[in-house]
């Protein structure tokens, strides 16, 4: 039978990237979403993928949409945190909801989905889970400190529980991508992108979302099965570790 994947904000972006990639590779896949039940239906009727929409920053309904995804298509195999949002802002200017709403969405979103489906995991001695982090938080990144937090958070993460999920056949790595051409990069003016990103990124252009997706099937598959606690950078050549 073919393996579950489950995938955080997997309806745009990355997110709808990986989806599509693990369908093709062969996964019944369950994309997550927020609030966007336009891109959400138009990503479902696209692909034929089922939707389901829950915030990943609440642990509550964390649980519930995850026990109905196990209801109606399977316990989970493969999990990829890949939600995400930016609230930017130099730190003497960052508000209290500015900050947690990153943390929340970014970092604690990593607690509240893995949490539930860890034990299955176990119980199978069988488990993938693959987060989506970023280069800044890898390096840092000037107006984005509570992002950069959870990013990098994200990693320490994956390095402590890989640890844990070693013995019991579960990999746990951290993907840090660089610039990839979704909306969230499509916020930033182009003429900043133009002159201030692309000279920075030694192959010269933006990355592609399906650059991100293709790395996510292979951390997915039995043959990175000796790949765990990692940090895959793909940043075209931007931040070298
Ligand atoms: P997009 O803004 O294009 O898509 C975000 C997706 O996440 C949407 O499906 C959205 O749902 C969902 N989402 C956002 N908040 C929540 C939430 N609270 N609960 C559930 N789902 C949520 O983002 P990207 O594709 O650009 O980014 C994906 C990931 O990659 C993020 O973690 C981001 O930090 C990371 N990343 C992105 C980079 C880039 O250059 N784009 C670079 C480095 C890292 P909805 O459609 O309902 O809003």
């Amino acid at each position: 039978m073919a393996r579950v994947a489950l995938v955080t904000g997997g309806t745009r972006g990355i997110g709808e990237a990986i989806s599509k990639a693990l369908k093709a590779a062969g996964y019944t896949v369950a994309a997550n979403y927020a609030g966007n039940d336009e891109a959400a239906s138009a990503f479902t009727s696209a692909t034929g993928i089922k939707t389901y929409k829950w915030d990943v920053s609440d642990f509550d309904a964390c649980a519930a949409g995850i026990a109905k995804v196990e209801a109606e298509v399977g316990p989970v195999d493969v999990l990829v945190n890949n939600a995400g949002i930016t609230r930017d802002g130099m730190f003497h200017r960052m508000t209290k909801d500015q900050w947690y709403a990153v943390i929340n969405t970014n970092l604690n979103s990593l607690f509240n989905m893995t949490r539930p489906v860890w034990e299955g995991m176990r119980t199978r001695k069988w488990g993938r889970v693959i987060c989506i982090s970023s280069i800044n938080g890898q390096k840092g990144q000037m107006g984005q400190a509570n992002y950069s937090a959870a990013k990098a958070g994200d990693i320490g993460f994956v390095k402590a529980l890989a640890q844990e999920g070693a013995r019991a056949g579960i990999t746990v790595n951290a993907i840090c991508p660089g610039y990839i051409a979704t909306e969230m990069v499509k916020a930033i003016d182009p003429a900043v992108v133009e002159k201030n990103i692309l000279p920075g990124i030694p192959v010269g252009r933006l990355g592609e979302p399906e650059e991100i997706a293709r790395a996510v099937v292979f951390l997915a598959s039995e043959d990175a099965g000796f790949i765990t606690g990692s940090t895959l950078s793909i940043n075209g050549g931007q931040y070298m570790v």
